[in-house]
This record gives C-alpha cells, sequence and structure tokens, in this order.
C-alpha cells in the first residue's frame, strides 16, 4: 500500500485533477490510498471569510462564499458536464451545496457572536479539503477508478487544540485499519482529505497550516505503507531556493535527518512534521512534480549518501529573543524554568545558543492559522521574570545542511568565510552535526544563501559536492501550495 498524497496546486483545476487520475491509475497495482489538499488558495480563502464575517461584514464574506461554491460548481461541471456524467455531477454538486450552505450558516452565526474561537475556525478551514475530496471522488469515478470516499473525521483522531491538533497515533490507527484498509483490501481506492481531523467524539480540528503532508503521513505510518508520495508543484527539494540562488539542484536522495532539516528552516516543499511519523516507521518519503509525473523526484531515506554539504535553507522573518541573568543562568533548573515558559506558550524554540550569562533563542513568527501573535507577548512576559529580555524582530536564519558536515573542519570554514561581510547575530552548530546555522537580518538571508549556495553548489559544476546531484529545472515556484 502507498500513500500518494496531492497538494493544493495539484488539485487547482479540473485539468489539473484529471492529470492525479492518471498519476493514480498508474499506480493501482500499489494499492494506493488518496490523500488531498483543498485547491489552491481556497484555505486562504476560508480564513478571509470568516474573519471578515466576525468583523461585521458579513454580506461580504458571504459574497466570497458565493465565488467558492462558484469555483467548486464550475470545476464539477468541467470535470462531470458531459450527459454520460451527469448523474455524478449532479451528486458532487449536491454535496458542494451541502458544505457551503453549511459554511453561510457558520459564518451568519459568527457575525453575530462578533468574535471567532479557534473551534469555529478550524470548523470553516477544514471545508476546503471537504470540498476538493468530492471533486477528486467525482473526476476518479467518472474515469473509471473504484474510488471511495473517507471522510477524514472519522480516520484523524486528534486532541482539541484546535488550529494545530495533536494526532492520536492509537485511535488513528485503529480507525484507518476499520475505515481505510478495509477499502483497500475490497480493490478500492480511498479518498481522503488531509489537513482535517476530529476529536474522539467528533469535533472538526485541523492539523495546522500545510497539514496535509502531515495526514498522509500519519495514514502511511497508521497503515504501515510501502511509501509515502507527496504530489506538488516542484521536482522535488533542491539544494537552494530557486527563486534566491542560481543554479539551484535537485537532490535525488536526501536523508530523512537532513529533510527534516530542511523542512524546519523554510523548505515549503515539506511540512515538517510530515518527517516524524514515517521516520519512526522506515517508510520512505518521495516528493513529485505533479506537472512532470515522469520526474526523478527526490527520495527521502534513511540511508542516503552522507555529504558534507546537502542544501542550504533560509527562513525569514524570524523573532530573535535574548534572556540575559548574571547571576541565574548557571544555576541548576534555570534553563528548564526558561524552557518551561515555552512549553507553557507552546512556542517552540528553533536556534538555541548559550553563554555564561545570556541565552539566545529563535521563534517562529506565530504558527497555527497566524492569529496567536499574542503568544510571543506572553512568553516574553513570563521569561522578563527570568532575566532581561530583548526581542529582536526582523531577523532571519540561514542553514548549511549536511549530515557530513562535521567531518571536515575545511567545510565549516568556507562557510564561514562565504559569509563574509554579512552581520551574524548568532551562530549555532547542531549537536548533530547536521547544520550550521546563522542569525542574520532579516534583508540579509537572501545575500548570505546566495554567497554560501555559490561556495558548495558552483554554477556550472554540476556534480557538486558529492557527486550525485543533477540540475533541476527551476522554473516551478517554490511557494507552499495553499
Ligand atoms: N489546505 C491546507 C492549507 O492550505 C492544508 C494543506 O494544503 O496542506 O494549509
Ligand atoms: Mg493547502
Amino acid at each position: 500500500m502507498i500513500i500518494t498524497k496531492f497538494g493544493g496546486t495539484s488539485v487547482a483545476s479540473a485539468a489539473a485533477i484529471r492529470a492525479t487520475a492518471e498519476i493514480v491509475r498508474g499506480r493501482l497495482d500499489r494499492r494506493p490510498v488518496v490523500v488531498v489538499s483543498a485547491l489552491a488558495g481556497v484555505t486562504n480563502a476560508l480564513l478571509g471569510l470568516a474573519e471578515q464575517a466576525t468583523a461585521g461584514q458579513v454580506l461580504t464574506a458571504l459574497h466570497g462564499l458565493e465565488g467558492l461554491r462558484a469555483r467548486h460548481l464550475g470545476e464539477a461541471e468541467a470535470l462531470l458536464g458531459d450527459d454520460g456524467a451527469a448523474g455524478l455531477c449532479a451528486e458532487v454538486s449536491a454535496e458542494i451545496s451541502v458544505l457551503c450552505d453549511e459554511l453561510a450558516r457558520l459564518l451568519e452565526a459568527f457575525s453575530v457572536l462578533g468574535h471567532l474561537t479557534p473551534r469555529a475556525l478550524d470548523a470553516i478551514a477544514a471545508t476546503g479539503e471537504l470540498l476538493a475530496m468530492q471533486l477528486v471522488w467525482g473526476a476518479y469515478s467518472a474515469v473509471g477508478l473504484p474510488v471511495a470516499a473517507v471522510d477524514p473525521r472519522r480516520v484523524l483522531i486528534t486532541d482539541a487544540t484546535f488550529t494545530r491538533a495533536e494526532p492520536k497515533p492509537d485511535a488513528i490507527a485503529a480507525a484507518a485499519r476499520q475505515h481505510v484498509a478495509a477499502l483497500v483490501d475490497d480493490g478500492r481506492v480511498p479518498v481522503i482529505g488531509g489537513f482535517v481531523g476530529a476529536t474522539a467524539d467528533g469535533v472538526t480540528t485541523t492539523l495546522g497550516r500545510g497539514g496535509s503532508d502531515y495526514s498522509a503521513s500519519l495514514l502511511g505510518a497508521a497503515l504501515g505503507a510501502d511509501a509515502i508520495e507527496i504530489w506538488t508543484d516542484v521536482d522535488g527539494m533542491l539544494t537552494g531556493d530557486p527563486r534566491v540562488v542560481q543554479g539551484a539542484r535537485l537532490i535525488e536522495r536526501i536523508r530523512f535527518d537532513e529533510a527534516s532539516e530542511l523542512a524546519t528552516f523554510g523548505a515549503k516543499v515539506l511540512h515538517p512534521s510530515t518527517i516524524a511519523p514515517a521516520v519512526q516507521r522506515g517508510i520512505p518519503v518521495f516528493v513529485y512534480n505533479t506537472h512532470r509525473p515522469h520526474g526523478i523526484g527526490t527520495r527521502i531515506t534513511f540511508d542516503a549518501p552522507r555529504r558534507p554539504v546537502t542544501a542550504i535553507a533560509a527562513k525569514a522573518p524570524v523573532t530573535l529573543l535574548k534572556i540575559k541573568s548574571a547571576r541565574m543562568l548557571l544555576a541548576p533548573g534555570f534553563l528548564r524554568r526558561i524552557f518551561e515558559a515555552f512549553e507553557r506558550h507552546r512556542t517552540s524554540a528553533d536556534v538555541v545558543a548559550t553563554s555564561e550569562v545570556s541565552l539566545s533563542v529563535t521563534v517562529d513568527r506565530a504558527a497555527g492559522h497566524g492569529r496567536d501573535t499574542g503568544a510571543l507577548d506572553a512568553l516574553v512576559t513570563d521569561l522578563a521574570a527570568l532575566g532581561d529580555v530583548s526581542v529582536e524582530h526582523a531577523r532571519g536564519v540561514v542553514a548549511v545542511v549536511g549530515a557530513g558536515l562535521a567531518d571536515d573542519t575545511r567545510t565549516m570554514a568556507r562557510a564561514l568565510a562565504a559569509l563574509h561581510g554579512v552581520t551574524v547575530h548568532m551562530l549555532s552548530l547542531s549537536a548533530t552535526e547536521l547544520n550550521l546555522t546563522a542569525v542574520v537580518d532579516a534583508d540579509q538571508v537572501g545575500s548570505a544563501m546566495r554567497r554560501l549556495h555559490a561556495e558548495f553548489f558552483p554554477v556550472g559544476d554540476q556534480v557538486g559536492a558529492d557527486g550525485e546531484l543533477t540540475s533541476a529545472s527551476t522554473s516551478a515556484s517554490v511557494a507552499a501550495s495553499s
């Protein structure tokens, strides 16, 4: 069994959805389970509607909703408009309308309440994947694939941390056997919306933005899949962001730990948490381009070669927190208190460096649906009780990632030399020596990335650092599918 996950751009139009049907058909003998994202742009649009409705602009929100309804009905028509599929078209359109009507009622309710809870936000955000599922189900049925729609809320059981719910692996495993594996055993192709889950008592949740990859990985782990395929609009993982660096190349095989580093440092191809459930089960993850179904893609496994430098990654803006306490820092338990504050505010510390008297930590801009900037303020207030805290916004992180980074000190020396002229606020070599990370000004991230990429992947030298890399078409955008 394999999991094939299609991102928002892979299902953005009727033509795109048809292309995915052919990809699935080519894999029937491998018993695929299909996970789909919302159509590109839909999740953002839904969150926008929720905000409008709560801000009292309910008519604007309802108008926007009609736009979304029309878009989905239009795709249904484009996919199933022929006479032969009239019954299917009516069925899919009716499901789309039910979902949109329900959404309209939610929006009206929020406009009356005047405020939005995370739980309500999830009910709205989830609609994108539920709509996409209907279209994909219809399209696959129309071309004769033995498809079966599976409501993700019956399978992806989570806790009640709305907008970034924690999955419950045991419950998911049981539900996946019952509602997914049984269908596969029956010769069917289950289609399930990503990103969406539900609490044990059935309240809709979501796994956080970009969470469809996570759904794919969780399902893959639950079902003991042979592989997880992430179909997106780029050729795979690249040595650098092609929008920023020249001559970014495809990485054909990458180690799990490197890929997960890259994801954390902003390679938008994969959701970072995608990696974890798959890693634990030793399941290989592939990244492929839906627009070039026969491309090489990137294979993420345990046994990829150990290279000094696999890629240059970056992330901006991030916020740099510095906590100074001349008396306390080395006192036993002090660091624990600092990190307990992070835990209380559900903020993850990214890059960390300490000295005798200070601790520097970078944190991402708000996670979840991007509405919880208050979390940082609350964290800073708590930290202020432990020492002097400074908050530096507009910083960025640039990382040189490679499992063999520390094998030869010259690699590190070259990296630092390449950063000549860039102001570095903090430097960190991970304990696993998988990445050398520099915190720089946000507006210097691009130049730092270009310098490092040029050093380790010089244009014209297609062999690169390890003799494994091939040049990639970099015409595709690396923006995350939305
Ligand atoms: N549609 C969701 C989002 O845009 C989940 C996903 O695409 O992975 O965040
Ligand atoms: Mg999306």
